[in-house]
């Protein structure tokens, strides 16, 4: 049993060191990223529950890695706000995400809300309120057609300067928005103080819809909640016509997922809209 013991910790050391060396590869990786253009943004579109007009976008970050292929966000979006990278790409995904909302706009489609995550020490840093004033300027684009989509998680960390910065963003015009809503504990009485303009029901919950009844009651409770509370709510992750149609019949009015788009190149958003434009 020792000598069991005794390999399980080598192997488990082994492990350690090597993902370690992989996460030191990436980091220098990902120093090179910006400046060799590696990074891209793919759009997902966000859709009415009720008429199925696509109303907005999110803007979802990609890494082409030269050897890897594509990295995921998951992946190294933690690991840029572990080293500090996360300002910069931030920065460049808000910039690229303005400029493409713009662009829309000029070339005649409908104004499109383009939505832009915001992670916990983005959110934190004290220029915030000026990067994406700055970002605003720089494209050009309405503040009202950009939308900042915050962790329940982050805001809850410190409720009192999490309202004081998104009171600042408000005031500007940009709307605010709560994701993976239920995976954290946000009380009543605080979600009340956030100056927010949606819910979004995290797509854990909307996977299993079909089949538990757990989650279609956790569903219906974040659905009223968010009527409750005057704001609008929307589901990500929906894949299937069942989950639809259930979030439809419970009053959801928004939704995201493959089922209606996967996050794609800007050029299939622009088909998207050509063709709802002609329906
Ligand atoms: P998120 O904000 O919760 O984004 C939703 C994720 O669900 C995206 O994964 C999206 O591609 C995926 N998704 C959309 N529809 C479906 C569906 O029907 N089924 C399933 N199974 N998945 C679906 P993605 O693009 O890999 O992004 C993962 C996370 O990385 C995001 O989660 C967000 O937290 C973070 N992220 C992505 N882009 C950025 C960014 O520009 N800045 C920051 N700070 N974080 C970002
Ligand atoms: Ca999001
Ligand atoms: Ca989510
Ligand atoms: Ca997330």
């Amino acid at each position: 049993a020792k000598e069991t013991g005794k390999n399980n910790v080598q192997f488990y050391t082994q492990e350690m060191n090597s993902s370690l060396e992989e996460k030191l590869a990436l980091l220098d990786g990902l120093r090179k990223a910006l400046a060799e253009n590696q990074l891209l943004v793919e759009y997902q579109p966000k859709a009415d529950l009720a008429s199925g007009l696509i109303f907005g976008v999110e803007a979802l970050v990609r890494w082409r890695h030269p050897e890897r292929g594509l990295i995921r966000p998951d992946i190294f979006i933690p690991l840029a706000e572990e080293c500090g990278m996360i300002g910069a790409i931030g920065d460049w995904v808000l910039q690229q995400a303005c400029q493409q909302a713009r662009a829309w706009q000029m070339a005649g489609l409908p104004p499109m809300t383009m939505s832009v995550n915001v992670s916990p020490r983005q959110f934190d840093d004290l220029r915030l309120v000026a990067r994406v004033a700055d970002a605003l300027h720089g494209s050009g684009l309405a503040a009202g057609l950009l939308e900042l989509e915050v962790t329940e998680s982050l805001i809850m960390r410190d409720v009192g300067q999490a309202v004081a910065k998104m009171r600042e963003l408000e005031a500007m015009g940009v709307a605010l928005s709560i994701d993976d809503f239920g995976t954290g504990y946000s009380s009543l009485s605080s979600l009340k103080r956030f100056p927010i303009s949606r819910l979004k029901i995290d797509k854990s919950f909307v996977r299993d819809l079909d089949s538990s009844a757990d989650d279609r009651a956790i569903a219906r409770a974040i659905i009223s909640l968010a009527h409750e509370l005057d704001v609008r709510v929307i589901a990500e992750g929906v894949e299937t016509e069942q989950q639809r149609a259930f979030l439809q019949t419970n009053g959801c009015d928004e939704m995201q997922g493959y089922l209606l788009s996967r996050p794609v190149a800007p050029q299939q958003i622009e088909a998207l809209l050509v063709q709802q434009m002609a329906a």
